[in-house]
């Protein structure tokens, strides 16, 4: 089952022609899940295909507003296109109120239902779970409460070595207890899980990380994640002005994603003054081996 991350936008506060703020489509296993929610973020879900309808769950960073100034807009157009379907939104308590103001201001409402889920500022853990995935959300260090996410997905059933089960005629009904790691006895026969299966594929996982300073203390929620994206608005030139404004530099990004020991890190939340990402890259690059600037509509699968 495919897991992609598809940037929709990949800049920072101001929107250029290059890169409008923050928002990525997550596919996990299909599920179809919206990371923030910049401006803009919409009409990149039409250019690149992203049937917007069949999203079921908003993440929300923080409330500044290049991570949801899109919001509204995005609800209204799934609302004018006929969408029932409730629709999950996770973010800051004061979104929930923020989204009721402005439908009152126009006298609107919407036919769908939207299901509220509050992260309070300190709040570390899971926010959403199936039979598949999970989500889990941690704090930033950031000017405003702030959160990161992680999407998992959950760990795989072992593989049936069939051809052997086949050959020692195990019923087929004992199969899917034995995928699963039992062991089952059919009359004296006991057939072992272990032989006749093998460790399924691992389970693989993404993780979010803007807006923030650089901060340790998030390494174990990121730990071994096969891929993370963290924000890198400046680069070292103007660190000052990062640790100001806590955000972080492509150096500080990939110090962290080193020390998680990540399989790769893309770098975004690239700041409006820089023309390229390409000094974020270079400096990332003596850290971190494994680094990528992101451009808006880039797409990543992770194996
Ligand atoms: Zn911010």
């Amino acid at each position: 089952m495919s897991f992609t991350v598809r940037i929709l936008g990949s800049g920072s506060a101001i929107p250029t022609s290059r890169r409008i703020p923050s928002s990525q489509h997550v596919m996990c296993c299909s599920r179809s899940i919206l990371i923030d929610c910049g401006e803009g973020a919409q009409l990149q879900l039409r250019k690149f295909g992203i049937k917007f309808q069949r999203i079921n769950h908003i993440l929300i960073s923080h409330l500044h507003g290049d991570h949801y100034f899109g919001l509204m807009g995005l609800l209204s157009t799934m609302h004018l296109l006929g969408r029932v379907v409730p629709i999950n939104i996770y973010g800051p308590p004061k979104l929930e109120s923020i989204i009721q103001t402005i439908l009152e201001a126009g006298e609107s409402r919407f036919a769908y239902e939207i299901v509220f889920h509050a992260i309070n500022d300190d709040f570390s853990g899971k926010i959403f779970e199936d039979e598949k995935i999970e989500i889990h959300t941690f704090p930033m260090i950031h000017k405003i409460p702030t959160h990161g996410f992680r999407i998992v997905e959950k760990s795989k059933p072992r593989k049936l070595l069939a051809d052997l089960a086949k050959k020692d005629d195990v019923p087929v009904e004992c199969y899917h207890r034995l995928k699963n790691g039992e062991d089952v006895k059919v009359g004296e026969i006991l057939y072992r899980s272990s032989d006749y299966t093998e460790q399924g594929d691992p389970s693989k996982s993404y993780a979010y990380c803007s807006d923030t300073m650089y901060n340790e203390q998030m390494l174990k929620e990121i730990q071994n994640v096969d891929l993370l994206y963290h924000e890198a608005t400046f680069v070292e030139h103007l660190k000052d002005r990062a640790k100001e404004t806590k955000h972080s530099t492509a150096m500080d990004a990939a110090n962290i994603a080193k020390k998680a020991k990540v399989g790769k890190l893309l770098l975004g939340h690239i700041s409006a003054r820089y023309d390229s990402g390409d000094i974020h890259l270079n400096e990332a690059l003596t850290i971190f081996s494994q680094a990528q600037v992101v451009e808006d509509g880039d797409i990543f699968e992770i194996e």
